[in-house]
């Protein structure tokens, strides 16, 4: 990628067929997401859009059409280059045995505990973590079994601010939430991501109200592109 990197992701015509599938799962598939803006995905269960992310760290690739990202097209690019730019929260969130500061050290073991601290507030985290005498030093069990998706959620998404990368994917990482916390954190995110391009995969059509575009899919064909006074 050139420097500086903005991070303008834009999907040409995507078609997607999974490995040994009959049918194509994404149809042509066209959008471009910018920087400082969010994009939300919205659709039915099984409609396509972790198909649709998951594409941009080429987990799989595209069987037709092609995905750029600053106009290169990421085929391009090695692996470990396209992954360092995106801070990927994925459906299933990824807590290890440890403490909370351990599991947030994984993604920045440089961060300072004011950068930690930030994170923790930004995803509306710091309420149960700082609530307890242990703090950051809470014990977590293998895949955080000990505390609730929702904080789970709210630790993973810290987890992604603290590598401050130019492009995050949250795929459904707000749905064990309430309204309220969802609604704060997606404030919150605004304001401290600055210039980075964000993408929200989710079913909630409250989540997606301020975004500066909304995607909505059906059965993998985009249906509805535009804010959501415009839909
Ligand atoms: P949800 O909101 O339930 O997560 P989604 O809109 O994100 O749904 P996808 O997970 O992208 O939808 O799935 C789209 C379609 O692709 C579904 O029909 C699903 O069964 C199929 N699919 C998903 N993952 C695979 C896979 N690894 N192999 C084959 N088919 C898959």
């Amino acid at each position: 990628f050139a420097s500086p990197f903005e991070g303008k992701i834009e999907f040409r015509d995507v078609s997607f067929r999974y490995p040994n599938a009959e049918k194509d799962i994404l149809h042509n598939i066209s959008f471009t997401a910018h920087p400082g803006q969010m994009t939300a995905f919205i659709g039915a269960t099984g409609s396509g859009k972790s198909t649709i992310v998951n594409l941009i760290p080429r987990f799989y690739e595209a069987s037709k059409g092609s995905i750029l990202i600053d106009g290169i097209n990421i085929q391009e690019v090695t692996q470990h280059d396209l992954r360092e730019k995106l801070g990927y929260v994925p459906q299933k969130n990824t807590l290890f045995s440890g403490t909370i500061e351990s599991n947030l050290l994984y993604a920045n073991e440089n961060a300072t505990q004011e950068e930690l601290k930030n994170a923790i507030i930004t995803a509306q985290a710091a309420e149960f973590v700082f609530a307890k005498d242990q703090g950051m030093s809470l014990a977590i069990s293998q895949g955080g079994t000990n505390v609730s998706g929702g904080q789970k959620q709210r630790l993973s998404i810290a987890r992604a601010l603290l590598e401050q990368p130019p492009i995050y994917i949250f795929d459904d990482s707000f749905s064990a939430l309430d309204f309220k916390t969802d609604a704060a954190l997606r404030r919150a995110l605004k304001q401290t991501t600055g210039n980075s391009t964000l993408l929200i995969v989710t079913q909630r059509v409250s989540t997606v109200m301020n975004a500066e575009q909304i995607i909505v899919l059906d059965e993998g064909r985009i249906i509805g592109k535009g804010t959501h006074e415009q839909l």
